[in-house]
């Protein structure tokens, strides 16, 4: 008898009900068990709006993720466990040789539905598991998602209170921060217990958030809970631990406030399905013909040429590191569709190409809330650029950093 962990954006072994649920079997069965990661898509995303077709994946991106899946095969080895990496999707990988049990972990987005459904579809036993998200659909969806972000906050909040999630292990060894990106699952734990701690940078998150240019302006989770290296309710159990430590900390509870709008999004892209990559989005369908895309803009935004110095600094950070600040990007998108006026879909995708951090649901969210096809009461958000530089850069260090 075997068994297959089909590995998907919860690449660790801690805190991950898929891969206890796979264990647990193996133990009751004796069955052997092997696991599978299938890349990310590489091939190039058509859309209308824009005459050539963008990269699905920077190089960059597939390197961070090939490395997260490295780290996550070597401690797969010493559990005995063989993690291959697939080169086509899970579906026509199994059917050669199938196993009698497939364990997976639920994405959140339209293509990783589409992904579930194919494998199901073969007829093989499988067990889903919501091993990314604090809530389970049950909980989300009952009585309906919210249409907007803050009745949906209230909720959870009201739903979770000051309680700590009963099923996640501490993390107990040396704490440091880490920064560029680490692939390593230890490495991610070691710097959330150092940011979220009594004496961590954590304690003036929410002053800090929105600067752009340090380290420890804010946490830098997100390509952790983006490619599961730390499951979110590790995080939110952190910020519980700590503020309760400290006797209150609003600076710490905002983590668990934006966590949230992760949240939030993980759900909204969940009930959406292939909605959310429309042009109009969630929205109503709009008469006006759908505006071509203009290859001259693309290449000034993406190139960092614009002449907008806040936009530029930003774009020209994300094509060297793979990385913005959330401020930078509420900037550098509202531009693309605002101010040169371009189809958000390609900025979305564009974004998506490299953002070592990319998460569908929060991706496509964001960008479709800031074009207002998304779940916004207010029917879009224009960031003025200079204002925010203004506020956010006041002595000009972000601009200067990223300057040619
Ligand atoms: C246009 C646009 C595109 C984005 N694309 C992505 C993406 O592909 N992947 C991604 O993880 N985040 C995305 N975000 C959200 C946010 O910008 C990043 O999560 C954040 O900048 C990552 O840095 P951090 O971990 O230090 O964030 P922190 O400020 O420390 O926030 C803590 C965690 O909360 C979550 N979070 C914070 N803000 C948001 C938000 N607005 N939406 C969803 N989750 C949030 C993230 O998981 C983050 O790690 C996008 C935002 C915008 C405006």
């Amino acid at each position: 008898m075997k068994g297959l962990w089909w590995i998907r954006d919860d690449q660790r072994l801690n805190n991950n009900p898929t891969w206890e649920a796979a264990k647990a079997w193996q133990s009751e069965t004796g069955g052997a068990l092997s696991a599978v990661w299938v890349p990310s898509r590489t091939t190039p995303a058509n859309l209308i709006e824009y005459p050539d077709a963008l990269p699905r994946t920077s190089e960059a991106r597939s390197a961070y993720e090939s490395a997260c899946f490295e780290g996550l095969r070597k401690a797969l080895a010493q559990h005995g466990v063989v993690a291959v990496r697939a080169s086509e999707d899970l579906a026509s990988t199994v059917k050669a040789s199938p196993p009698s049990v497939i364990f997976f972990t639920h994405g959140a987005a339209h293509e990783e539905q589409e992904d579930e459904a194919a494998v199901k579809s073969t007829g093989i036993r499988c067990q889903g598991y919501h091993s990314r998200t604090l809530l389970t659909p049950r909980q989300a969806f009952d009585r309906g998602l919210p249409p907007t972000y803050t009745p949906f906050r209230k909720r959870v909040e009201a739903l979770l209170g000051d309680h700590p999630f009963e099923d996640i292990e501490r993390f107990e060894g040396p704490q440091a921060p880490t920064w560029p990106f680490t692939s390593l699952e230890a490495e991610a734990r070691a710097h959330l217990y150092a940011y979220i701690s009594e004496d961590g940078a954590g304690r003036h998150y929410k002053t800090r958030r929105n600067g752009m240019l340090q380290s420890l302006d804010s946490t830098k989770l997100s390509a952790y809970l983006s490619r599961g290296l730390l499951h979110p309710k590790e995080v939110w159990n952190r910020c519980l631990e700590v503020e309760e430590a400290v006797g209150g900390c609003e600076e710490i509870y905002w983590i668990r406030f934006e966590l949230l709008w992760r949240e939030y999004f993980q759900w909204v892209a969940y009930e959406a399905k292939g909605q959310l990559f429309r042009s109009h989005g969630l929205k109503q369908p709009d008469p006006r013909p759908t505006p071509k895309g203009s290859r001259k803009a693309f290449e000034l935004w993406t190139e960092g040429r614009t002449g907008d110095p806040l936009v530029d600094a930003a774009m020209r950070e994300l094509k060297a590191t793979g990385y913005q600040s959330n401020r930078a990007r509420q900037n550098a998108a509202s531009y693309w569709i605002h101010d040169l006026k371009q189809p958000w879909r390609v900025g979305a995708a564009y974004f998506e190409a490299m953002l070592l951090d990319y998460d569908a649901a929060s991706n496509w969210g964001n960008w479709a809330y800031i074009a207002g096809v998304g779940n916004d009461p207010r029917p879009f958000r224009k960031f003025n650029t200079h204002k925010q530089a203004e506020q956010y850069d006041a002595d000009g260090s972000y601009r200067d950093a990223w300057r040619t």
